[in-house]
């Protein structure tokens, strides 16, 4: 694939930036896919891909997926990606390497605002903010944190909607729910499950990760390659992506899918044949989203009970995307992409956020942010491994 603009074109991105610095080593691609409805906001991947296409194909996929996520959950803010290739993923980045990649965000302006991904830590995002405000996820004032906590609130409202859509009670009580992956995202849902009064059973590749759910809140346990297949109400996927395949739909027994793993169908095609099979598939991109409700309330001073709230109504977008989807006659999945895409159109029709513009996400101001302005280099020395820094190296935070 080398047609870059042909794809771009297709896909509708508005802009890709390739940055490279010979003497640190830094080799990154940053899409900006849609500002239409304000400026985008979006991981930062660090990932060994074999080729440098694969990179770039990899940033349009997953920058247009943060179009339709923050879309989809109502956020004045559009979708962006940036991956770095890194081959060695036990090595930590060094300061001037972060310092580089900086440097390309904050030349964006705000028109990229980064997150963590896969691969990313606390520490490469303060490292990052020595040179630019416009990144998330860094320690200090203003800060919102682990997003998973709120990633499994939003999936629990989902799960709500799923029910409804069942012809159930929109109540967990009594539910039998398997949770597939107990980590970061699994564990808040499992507690959050347990505490509506499901009957939980999870399973993970990690038996320590799965014990500690069991001591904590006598869940039940399932082997990792049966999961999938475990009888109960609800499947949550909430490992890895394309675990829905075509071959396993037939053999699923839940009688919905709701979980926080991005992009869980392996094809287009198994939206419908979940459809065909009569089981509610609960669109990922809208399911998942409370992570990124909460990371864009940095930059209108973090509220964690706003936070909280917005990501509660996720129930209300999914009970949207079923009844779009009984509408339009496709299955849930499409109804999702076709929901963003319709406001997209209505909203940002032929928009394009340049920075300074004010922005809707912030009620008409400008983006601001509660961090201070990057300090200059003299002020810098010795600051990049303070405390604070190496404390951060311990939490974790994602985007996606
Ligand atoms: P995590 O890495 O903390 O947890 C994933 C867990 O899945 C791990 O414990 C891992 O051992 C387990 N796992 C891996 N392969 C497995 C398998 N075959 N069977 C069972 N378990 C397996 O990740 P997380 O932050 O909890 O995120 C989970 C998923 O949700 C990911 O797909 C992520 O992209 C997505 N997501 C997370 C957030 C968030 O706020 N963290 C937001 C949106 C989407």
């Amino acid at each position: 694939m080398t047609a870059v603009l042909d794809r771009m074109t297709a896909e509708g991105h508005e802009q890709v930036v390739f940055v490279a610095d010979a003497a640190v080593g830094v080799r990154a691609i940053i899409a900006v896919h849609s500002t239409a409805l304000g400026p985008s906001l979006g991981g930062i991947r660090f990932w060994h891909y074999p080729r440098e296409v694969d990179a770039l194909v990899d940033a349009l996929r997953l920058s247009r997926a943060m179009t339709l996520k923050a879309a989809a959950a109502g956020l004045h803010q559009g979708g962006g990606k940036a991956v770095v290739l890194w081959d060695e993923p036990g090595d930590q980045r060094k300061e001037p390497f972060l310092r580089v990649l900086g440097q390309a965000i904050d030349e964006l302006g705000g028109r990229y605002i980064a997150a963590e991904d896969v691969g990313a830590t606390p520490a490469d995002m303060n490292g990052i903010a020595r040179e630019t405000r416009w990144v998330t996820g860094i320690d200090g004032p203003g800060g919102s944190g682990d997003p998973s906590p709120f990633t499994a609130v939003g999936v629990v409202a989902a799960m709500r909607a799923a029910l409804r859509e069942l012809g159930d009670e929109p109540t967990l009580e009594g539910r039998r729910v398997v949770v597939q992956g107990a980590g970061h995202v699994g564990a808040h849902l499992t507690r959050l499950l347990v505490e509506a009064g499901a009957a939980v059973t999870v399973a993970d590749v990690r038996a320590d990760r799965v014990d500690a759910l069991q001591r904590a809140h006598g869940v039940d346990a399932t082997a990792a390659d049966a999961a999938l297949q475990g009888e109960c109400d609800i499947l949550a996927p909430c490992a890895l992506g394309a675990v829905l395949t075509e071959g396993l739909v037939p053999r699923l027994r839940c009688r919905a899918v709701v979980g926080a793993a991005n992009n869980q169908l392996a094809a287009p095609d198994v939206d419908d044949a979940l459809a065909a099979r009569g089981i509610v598939y609960a669109p990922d991109f809208v399911a998942n989203a409370g992570g990124i409700i909460n990371l864009a309330e940095e930059f209108v001073g973090y509220d964690a009970d706003r936070a909280l709230t917005r990501t509660e109504r996720i129930e209300h977008t999914m009970t949207g995307v079923f009844a779009l989807a009984t509408e339009l006659r496709v299955p849930p999945g499409r109804a999702a992409e076709t929901m963003a895409e319709r406001r997209i159109a209505k909203e940002g029709a032929r928009r394009r956020w340049r920075p300074g513009d004010p922005a809707a996400w912030t009620g008409g101001e400008p983006l601001r942010t509660l961090r201070p302005t990057p300090t200059p280099d003299s002020e810098r020395v010795g600051s990049f491994s303070s405390p604070m820094a190496r404390k951060t190296t311990q939490r974790r935070r994602k985007t996606s």
